[in-house]
């Protein structure tokens, strides 16, 4: 694949850097995840550099970032100190850009929830400068690369809701600076339609950052068209919808459905290796739901259908339990406070209702699982819920496939989740309405095992193939195309 240094720029760096507040001193933190683990490599085989935040504040007053360690096995060990830059941020205005507007309004904008989104002046005005430092650092990545290998023309890959107005900014010093660049962007959540993204007052703008691009890619074909929708119905620009073309500024600018995955084969691995997730299980049934606690996930509408299968099926009553993992998030943000209230609260009073002197309906973990019982929980679970709202993608659907390594179980799936696009043999639910709802998770829990092997040997092996690396090698290839266009240009 392409030998351009690749600069990622992203909200986070691959690892946070933690102070130890006695001596100062400096280590990494490594969280994998199935994008750092795939992506990392990348950077350090083409001799890149990673653009992100570290976790600290300017505030903190960090100096350097640290070496890995010499005992580091994570995918990000070979990533050389000079190889990272760091964006610090004054703690105020990162609170601003980053829960004011990243989350508090892109988020429930770009998931279609425009009610829940917050739009404010000031908030936009942090987004736009921490964009802009962003830019500023990229800047600094892209010298670094000419310096290092001046006949590569280095690949700024920017990503997500965080930084959509910094490619601009890039494109700009540039062009003033007379450097060439590829430029990629790729958004990890929803991209809405027309209707939606017009309610954000600063609209025009932010296409604009986005199409400072060369290369746009979204999860879905149906993001995609919404840009494209978007960019020809607010900026009026020129759009070729079947070549998925976008004209701006005199450059043409190219869109791509590139629907992202997991690293498939570290999960059946993990799947193989990890212990039991539930002793006795003699005629116990178990549900599972792992999610982020967020009101895309659709939580509530879950526990509620559960409830109803147990009105509608009172044979599932001592014989099915839910187990529910929510993992904490955005916790300092009103919205997700006030769903952990909710929760709590329909938790209670379902377990209060039907619980017996053996059984309880709903096991409710607030807090995240080890990979291991992850894994575990997986591989030994008859059905899955996955009923966001909205989502993106949606990894979980995709891991609990790959750990299905014994007894086949079934993948319930959200038309309204990314992944609802091409899961085609999972159990589709609309989660908005809750008879059907609690019908489908009774006809998952009573599936014969014929059809359940069926639909799981076709979801299984489509995601094998279909995986993260996959991923990584079509948006390769997608900025490769660009190649010619790009020399043709300048
Ligand atoms: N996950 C985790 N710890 C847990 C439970 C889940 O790290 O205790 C991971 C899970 O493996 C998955 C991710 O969280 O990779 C959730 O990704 P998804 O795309 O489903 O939703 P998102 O949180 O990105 O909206």
């Amino acid at each position: 694949h392409s030998t351009s240094p690749m600069v990622v720029v992203a909200n986070r760096l691959p690892f946070v850097i933690c102070k130890n507040s006695k001596t100062g001193e400096l280590t990494r933190k490594y969280s994998a995840g199935g994008l750092v683990t795939a992506v990392a490599p990348v950077v350090v085989e083409t001799g890149g550099l990673w653009v992100g935040w570290s976790g600290l504040h300017l505030e903190d007053g960090i100096s350097a970032i640290p070496e890995s360690s010499p005992d580091d096995k994570s995918p990000t060990a070979g990533l050389r100190s000079d190889q990272v830059i760091p964006v610090n941020l004054p703690r105020k205005q990162f609170d601003d850009y980053y829960n004011g507007c990243c989350n508090a309004c892109f988020w429930p904008l770009f998931h279609s929830m425009p009610d829940k989104a917050v739009f404010e002046e000031d908030k936009w005005e942090a987004y736009v400068a921490v964009n802009e430092e962003f830019a500023k650092l990229t800047m600094d990545a892209v010298h670094k690369c000419y310096e290092r290998q001046p006949d590569q023309v280095p690949l700024v890959w920017i990503h997500d809701y965080h930084l959509m107005y910094t490619a601009n900014y890039i494109r700009n010093i540039c062009n003033d600076e007379g450097l060439k660049v590829k430029m990629a962007f790729f958004l990890h959540i929803p991209f809405p339609s027309w209707d939606i993204v017009r309610l954000f007052p600063w609209a025009s703008q932010l296409l604009q950052g986005i199409l400072g691009c060369d290369s746009v890619g979204f999860h879905l074909e149906d993001y995609c068209i919404n840009f494209i929708d978007c960019c020809h119905r607010i900026l009026g620009c020129r759009v070729d919808r079947k070549k998925r073309l976008i004209e701006h500024n005199k450059r043409s600018v190219s869109v791509h459905p590139l629907p992202i995955s997991i690293p498939y084969d570290r999960f059946v691995q993990m799947a193989e290796e990890a212990p039991e997730a539930i002793k006795n299980k003699n005629e116990q049934q178990l549900l599972l739901g792992v999610d982020r606690l967020d009101y895309t996930k659709g939580l509530v509408k879950r526990f509620k259908a559960f409830e109803r299968l147990l009105e509608l099926y009172p044979q599932h009553i001592e014989k099915v339990t839910l187990l529910q993992i929510a993992v904490p998030s955005r916790t300092d943000v009103k919205e997700y406070q006030e769903l952990k209230e909710e929760l709590d609260q329909i938790v209670g009073r379902i377990n209060g209702r039907f619980t017996t002197p053996n059984w309880s309906p709903i096991r409710y973990i607030y807090g995240s699982v080890t990979h291991d019982q992850l894994a575990a929980f997986y591989r030994d679970a008859s059905v899955a819920l996955v009923t966001p709202l909205r989502d993106g993608m949606n990894l979980v659907a995709k891991e609990f496939v790959a750990c299905q390594i014994k007894e086949p179980g079934v993948l319930v799936l959200s038309p309204f989740a990314g992944a609802g696009v091409t899961m085609q043999e999972a159990l589709q639910v609309n989660p908005y309405e809750q008879n059907q709802f609690a019908k489908v998770i009774h006809r998952a829990l009573t599936m014969p095992f014929d059809e359940r092997e069926l639909r799981m040997t076709q979801l299984r092996r489509r995601e094998k193939i279909r995986d993260v690396n996959f991923w990584l090698r079509e948006v390769l290839k997608s900025v490769d195309s660009l190649d010619e266009a790009c020399d043709s240009k300048l």
